[in-house]
C-alpha cells in the first residue's frame, strides 16, 4: 500500500501549495512602462524617480531631463498621472516625439528604443564570435592621481558594486584630420549604435535584483562634439591617451586642471567625477568613447583591440562595427564592456586566459571560467543569461 500512501502525500502537497498561492497576482503586473515628465529641470526628473519607486515601480534607464523607462504596474501608473512631473506614463507605441515640446537628444533617443523595445520586446540573440583580442579585453585602471584622490570622494566615480545611479557619458569619436589622416566618417551611422548602447545597458537593468536601485544616466557627445585630430582605428588601442585627452580637454579638462604629471585616466576620471555630480549620481559615473570603424577592413585597432574597458573604471572603447560583431550585435558587446566597467566582472572566454582560480576585486573565484565551466554568459559569450560568479563579482 505503499503507493496509495505516496499518492496521498501528493495531494496533501497539491493542495498546500494552492492554499500559499500569491491572491490575484495579476494585479500588481509589472510592465515595462515610458514615463514621460513636464517641467525641465533635473530636479523634476529627481521627484520622478521618487514618485515611481514610492509607487512601487522601477527606474532603469534615465534620459535627462524627461524621460525615464522603468517598470510598473498599471493601477499604479493611474495614480501617478500627473504628480511629480509625471505627464504621462505609456505601456505601448508612441509617437515621433511623444508628446515633448522639442526633445533633445537623450529624450529622442528614449523615445525610438522604446518603439523598438515594444515592437520587439524579446529582440533574438544573435549566435556569437569569440572576442578574438590578444588576451583579455578587461584591463586594470590605473591608481588615481593623489590630487584627485584628496579633492573627490571617490564613490562618485567608482563603482566597487554594479548598483545605484550610475552616469554614462557616450562620446561617438569623430577625426578632423588636423593630425592624422581621415579615413572615416560617422555619417547616420552613430544613431543606430545610440540606441544599441541603451538596449546593451538595459540588459543589465533589467536582470538586476530591485534592491540594487541600478539605473543609468545616459548622456550622449554627437560625433560634432567628440572631434579629434587623430583617426583612432588607424592606431593601436593603446595610443588611446592621444585622443582621450584632447577629447577631455575640450570638455573643459586639460591635465593641467587634474594636477601635476596627470594622465589621460586622471583627466576622465575628473570628467567623470563631473558628471556624477550633476546627475547625484550615487553608484558612479563612467565615460565610453566609441570609434568610427566602417571603412577600416576589421573594425579593429592596429594591434587588433577593439572592445574593451577598465576594471572598475573610468572608460571602455568600442569601434562601430568590434571586430565581427557588428553593428546589430553592438548591444552585446556593450553589456559585455559594462561588466568589466561598472561591475569588476572578470573574463570568462578561454582566449582571455582566465584561470578557475582568479578572484575579482571582492574575492569571488571566477568559478565560470572556460577552462572549468562550459556554461554559456554574458562576460563569457557576450549573450544573455549570466553566471553565478558573475552576480557575486559584481556585488548581487
Ligand atoms: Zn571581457
Amino acid at each position: 500500500m505503499l503507493r496509495s500512501r505516496r499518492i496521498f502525500v501528493a495531494l496533501i502537497i497539491l493542495v498546500m501549495v494552492w492554499a500559499i498561492r500569491p491572491v490575484d497576482s495579476a494585479a500588481f503586473e509589472e510592465l515595462d512602462a515610458l514615463f514621460l515628465l513636464s517641467g525641465g529641470g533635473y530636479a523634476d526628473t529627481l521627484r520622478a524617480e521618487e514618485a515611481i519607486e514610492a509607487a512601487g515601480g522601477r527606474v532603469e534607464l534615465i534620459f535627462p531631463n524627461r524621460v525615464i523607462v522603468g517598470r510598473i504596474d498599471r493601477v499604479a501608473a493611474a495614480s501617478l498621472r500627473g504628480r511629480a512631473a509625471i505627464e504621462a506614463v505609456e505601456f505601448g507605441m508612441v509617437a515621433t516625439a511623444a508628446g515633448l515640446n522639442r526633445p533633445n537628444l537623450e529624450e529622442r533617443t528614449a523615445i525610438e528604443f522604446w518603439n523598438d523595445l515594444v515592437q520587439n520586446p524579446t529582440p533574438e540573440e544573435r549566435s556569437h564570435l569569440d572576442h578574438e583580442l590578444m588576451g583579455s579585453d578587461a584591463l586594470p585602471a590605473p591608481p588615481i592621481h593623489p590630487a584627485l584622490q584628496n579633492r573627490r570622494r571617490p564613490t562618485q566615480v567608482l563603482t566597487p558594486v554594479m548598483g545605484g545611479k550610475i552616469v554614462q557619458t557616450v562620446f561617438f569619436v569623430e577625426s578632423d584630420g588636423k593630425i592624422d589622416k581621415q579615413t572615416e566618417n560617422w555619417g547616420k551611422d552613430w544613431k543606430l549604435i545610440k540606441r544599441q548602447i541603451v538596449k546593451g545597458l538595459r540588459y543589465w537593468t533589467r536582470i538586476a535584483p530591485k534592491k540594487m536601485k541600478l539605473r543609468f544616466v545616459i548622456k550622449f557627445n554627437k560625433p560634432n562634439k567628440s572631434k579629434t585630430g587623430y583617426e583612432p582605428i588607424n592606431r593601436p588601442s593603446t595610443d588611446e591617451g592621444l585622443w582621450v585627452s584632447e577629447l577631455m580637454k575640450k570638455k573643459g579638462f586639460p591635465a593641467s586642471r587634474v594636477g601635476a604629471a596627470a594622465s589621460y585616466f586622471d583627466q576622465v576620471f575628473a570628467f567623470n567625477a563631473k558628471q556624477a555630480k550633476k546627475f547625484k549620481a550615487t553608484g558612479g559615473a563612467v565615460s565610453e568613447f566609441v570609434v568610427a570603424s566602417k571603412k577600416d577592413a576589421d573594425g579593429k585597432f592596429t594591434n587588433g583591440a577593439f572592445g574593451y574597458a577598465y576594471l572598475g573604471g573610468w572608460f571602455t572603447v568600442m569601434t562601430y562595427d568590434n571586430n565581427g560583431w557588428g553593428p546589430a550585435r553592438f548591444n552585446q558587446v556593450q553589456s559585455h564592456e559594462n561588466g568589466h566597467l561598472t561591475g569588476r566582472a572578470l573574463d570568462e572566454y578561454a582566449s582571455s586566459g582566465c584561470s578557475c582560480k582568479d578572484k575579482s576585486a571582492n574575492g569571488t573565484k571566477n568559478g565560470s571560467c572556460a577552462a572549468c565551466s562550459d556554461t554559456v554568459c554574458v562576460m563569457k559569450n557576450n549573450t544573455t543569461p549570466i553566471c553565478r560568479f558573475t552576480k557575486k563579482q559584481i556585488g548581487w
